[in-house]
Formats: structure tokens, sequence, C-alpha cells
């Protein structure tokens, strides 16, 4: 089946409520002493505790499962867990880590602190390496950490070739998915082991929730769901039932923000006072052959470089945006601006402007532009009134 039925489908029972209703609990009780014990034998499957989750966690779990393709499908409290969780049980002290040098800044903050702490080495690696990430794999090398696009900068990654040379050493290959959901990029498919999604955004949808998935292959399920239940994370059953909610709509919402998106970065490539456009499905970007050849489509989050390098400019053009809302996180129904900061060591990013993110929501893309027009006066005016002597 294709993936529009599945997320309608995946999950779902034919009789009942047609959504698979709410299931708080802590306590599961047991009819006699013999089934209590025989819960036991596998803790993840079937009610036994809620903080392994109730039959509104293993719907979800069985909806994203069956929309990754995967072996079985690991949900966590955030996206970030589903990253943390996923390294620490890839990873053992002494052995080191590489990882794409353009990662979600709290993904490089853990690697950095924790992961260091526990004593795992994080090699950064330029994100357009390709298959010259074999040069950098040693005999501690114990996972590969990919993003694509990058976080902020958006350089997309050649994640075949990466898991051609990783699995010749055989090593995993993990791979945050956010961007692209697996609905535009089948990460599983293109050689990717671990599958990273921070559901918070795309798959729910609705700004509403916090929550990460994780999809692996066979062999890195248990690891990975040990190691969340170690760390003791549980996730809430309303949460479940608003991403379950949130994916059933998935296929539709997305496609309309890669449209939209495009168009508004089609239109924002022409103005001046835009310096840059970085979207990976514009022709000419760098990394549009590789998109091209491995997405089927594009999310609505992107970057623009502002012809300005002030405070002021950047606040002028901001604070006049109505209906570009400023917050973290993205993936919603609405629109979103952001300033981007970040940190590279292996591929220096040369800005002449001021980079800002774009996330294009399900508004009318036209109000939006005459928004980011309005913006783009006020940007003007601000450095014009700065040029003064
Ligand atoms: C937001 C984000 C995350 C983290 O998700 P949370 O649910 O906010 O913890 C991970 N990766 C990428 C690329 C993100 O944008």
């Amino acid at each position: 089946m294709k993936k529009d039925t599945l997320l309608v489908h995946g999950g779902r029972r034919s009789s009942g409520p047609v959504n698979p209703p709410v299931a708080r609990a802590s306590t599961i009780l047991f009819d006699d002493l013999a089934t209590f014990e025989a819960s036991r034998a596998d803790r993840f499957s079937g009610l036994r505790y809620g903080i392994h989750g109730t039959d509104t966690l293993f719907a979800l779990e069985e909806a994203v499962t069956k929309l990754e393709g995967c072996h079985r499908a690991i949900i966590v409290p955030s996206g970030l867990a589903a990253i943390t969780c996923s390294i620490i049980a890839a990873t053992k002290p002494g052995g080191n880590i590489l990882v794409a040098d353009t990662v979600y800044g709290p993904t490089r903050a853990f690697c950095n602190g924790l992961l260091k702490r526990m004593g795992v080495r994080t090699i950064y690696y330029d994100p357009c390496i390709n298959s010259a990430i074999a040069e950098l794999i040693d005999e501690n090398t114990c996972a590969i950490y990919c993003e694509t696009p990058g976080s902020l900068t958006f350089e997309v990654q050649d994640i075949p070739a990466i898991a051609t040379a990783a699995h010749e050493r055989e090593i995993p290959v993990i791979v945050d998915n956010t961007w692209a959901t697996p609905l535009f990029f089948d990460a599983l498919a293109h050689g990717a082991d671990i599958s990273i999604q921070a559901a918070t955004k795309y798959l729910c949808g609705h700004s509403d929730v916090m929550m990460g998935t994780v999809a692996t292959t066979e062999k890195w399920w248990r690891p990975i769901r040990d190691t969340v239940a170690d760390l003791g994370f549980s996730t809430s059953p309303d949460d479940c039932y608003l991403a379950l909610r949130g994916m059933r709509t998935l296929a539709p919402r997305l496609r309309q923000q890669h449209t939209s998106g495009l168009e508004v970065a089609t239109w924002l490539r022409k103005q001046e006072g835009i310096l840059r456009v970085i979207h990976p499905g514009l022709q000419d970007d760098p990394g549009h052959g590789l998109w091209q050849r491995d997405f089927t489509g594009a999310s609505g989050l992107f970057g623009i470089e502002l012809a300005t390098q002030s405070a002021h400019g950047l606040a002028a053009f901001i604070d006049t945006l109505s209906l570009f809302g400023l917050g973290s996180s993205w993936g919603g129904y609405e629109s979103l601006v952001i300033p981007a900061r970040f940190e590279r060591l292996q591929r220096p990013f040369h800005l002449r402007g001021t980079l800002v993110r774009l996330h294009v929501g399900l508004e009318d893309p036209s109000d939006l532009i005459a928004d980011l027009a309005c913006a783009l006066r006020a940007l003007e005016t601000a450095s014009a009134s700065e040029q003064k002597p």
C-alpha cells in the first residue's frame, strides 16, 4: 500500500471508535498470577506497566512502523530523546561517532557534553563528504550520524554513499529525517539503519505536542528500546492520541507546504534585500541534484540570507512580519520565522548578510508573500536610515 493509505489506516481497528481512544494508566491489573507472570516475558509488547505504553501508544507505534516500513518503531517523549537514546545505544566508551557538522544544535550539545562524559569521542565531518567518509572510519568508530538536509544551512547528504562506506565496516548509519519525514525521504530504503523523526514537527503537525520516533532495522530495535526503558522515558497516551490524529493528515499538509514553500522561496529569490535563498528544491541549490534523486518532496522549512548585517535591520524585518510567528520549532500548520545561529567546524558557512529561517505553513502563499514584502520594505527603510551620516 502507498504511504497516503498507510497514514490513514495504520494503527486502527475496523470496529469501535474511528480513532484509538486514550488509555491512561500507570497500573495495569491482571486477572490472576499466571497471566501476570506471563506478561514478564516481553515487557515491550502488550500491557504490563504504563511506563512502557498502553494501547494508545501501541496503536501509534504500529502506524509509524507501517509508515517507515521498519522492523518496529519506538515512540519517545521528544525528538531529542529519539536522538540521544539512539546514539547511546549505538556507541560505547572508548569509541567514536562521526557526526555531520550541520546537525541540530542540541544534538551537538549532547555529543560535546554528556556523550563525551560517557567516554565517546565525536568527530564532526563535512556533510557533503559523500563516500570519502570511509577515510574517517577507524577501528573505534561505532556509528555515523547524519541529518539531511542539515539544520539551518540545508546541505543535502548522500545517504546511500555514506551507508555503503559504513556497511562495508559493519557500522550503523543514523539519520535525523525530521525535515522530509518518511513521506518525502525513505531513510531506511536509502541505507539508514536508524531513522529519527522529531514527531513534534510534521508528524504531530499542530504545534501542541512534544514527541520523537525511532525506526530501525531488526538489529537495532532492542538496544534502543532497552535504552529508552533504562532511562525511564515514557510517552503520554494523550500525546500519542494527538500524534495519531495529526499524522492522518500528514500527506496533504506536507504536499501543500512543499508547494507553498517553493512558491514563497521562488518569489523571495527575486527580491532586493535577499542575498540568497537556501532551499534544496530550487534548481540552482547545491543540494538540488541529490534532493531530486533521493527525495519525493520538500517541507516548508528553508533559509534566507537578508542583505543586512545589523541587528536593527534584522529586527525591522522580523518585527514587521505579522503572519510569520517568532518562535522555536516548526512543522505545524502555521508560518514561523527565526534568526539562524549555528556553529561549524568542518564546513564553514560564509555569510555576507544575516541568515534567517522561515517555515511556510498552510496559509495562502499570496498572503505570506505580501507579509514578506512589507517586512522587506521595513528592512530597506531601516538600512537607509543607518546609512545616513
Ligand atoms: C526540532 C528538531 C529536533 C528535536 O525535536 P524536539 O521534539 O524539539 O526535541 C531534532 N532534529 C531536528 C532536525 C529538529 O529540527
